[in-house]
């Protein structure tokens, strides 16, 4: 995944100061020095965990390469690791990704314990618990990087598109998502070519609805957090992002 450090914006230094009375809102207690940002807290030098936007995507872009040339370090799975999260947390990045099983986002970006807020629905659907989470993992844990992550051969998209080609309604709850992705299907294309098309646009199209998010929105005007699309290929395993 490639950064753009250009349309990436910089953390700013009264973000601290407000993450710190949240949490004293939310009584963390004991996990506050844990639950901390490095700037406000005593934090061991050898937790590089990042704090900025451009920060995180360099990280999840140095765990995709190890984890499509097979160099994983599976990190944060120590002892330690394991005594530390009983204090709190401190996640990076918040990937929203599709609930397929060949695309877990600790393992396609090689993240442990504590790295990554995860949500997941099928074809990355948004609805008030999926925004719920993300609101809080932005708004009350301060993740400084939200992705959108889409996948090659998406069932959900593909059963998105063949719902609207055929005319027919999926069964049970599974047409709330198929209508979800409809806006975002291709119409200049057809067969597979539409499936993946369709694809890069539904990442676009969550994206752009969660970048029109009022509080999403403060926070990436004020420099504290970017919205980024991104698709992860399972014939490449590599993850890049979509501009
Ligand atoms: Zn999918």
């Amino acid at each position: 995944m490639r950064s753009h450090p250009d349309d990436i914006p910089t953390s700013r230094p009264d973000r601290a100061a407000r993450r710190a009375l949240l949490r004293t809102a939310l009584g963390g207690g004991v996990g506050l020095a844990l639950g901390a940002r490095p700037a406000e807290a005593a934090t061991t030098v050898d937790d590089p965990r990042p704090t900025t936007p451009d920060a995180a995507l360099r990280e999840l872009a140095r765990g995709n390469r190890r984890w499509r040339t097979r160099h994983q370090t599976h990190p944060h799975e120590t002892t330690a690791d394991r005594r530390a999260a009983v204090l709190g947390q401190r996640p990076f990045a918040l990937v929203l990704g599709c609930i397929d099983s060949r695309v877990p986002p600790e393992l396609v970006f090689d993240q442990g314990l504590g790295d990554l807020m995860t949500v997941r629905s099928a074809g990355e659907v948004l609805d008030e618990a999926v925004l719920g989470s993300i609101a809080y993992g932005v708004l009350e844990l301060g993740i400084p990087l939200v992705v959108v992550l889409g996948h090659q051969s998406c069932g959900a998209v593909s059963a998105a598109v063949h719902a609207d080609e055929t005319g027919e309604r999926p069964p049970a709850h599974i047409d709330y998502l198929t209508e979800r992705i409809r806006p975002a299907i291709n119409r200049n294309q057809s067969g597979s070519a539409r499936i993946d098309a369709t694809i890069t646009a539904n990442v676009r199209l969550v994206r752009s609805r969660l970048a029109a998010e009022p509080d999403l929105a403060a926070e990436v005007e004020a420099g504290r957090l970017a919205i980024v699309g991104a698709r992860y290929e399972l014939d490449s395993q590599l993850v890049h992002r979509i501009a």
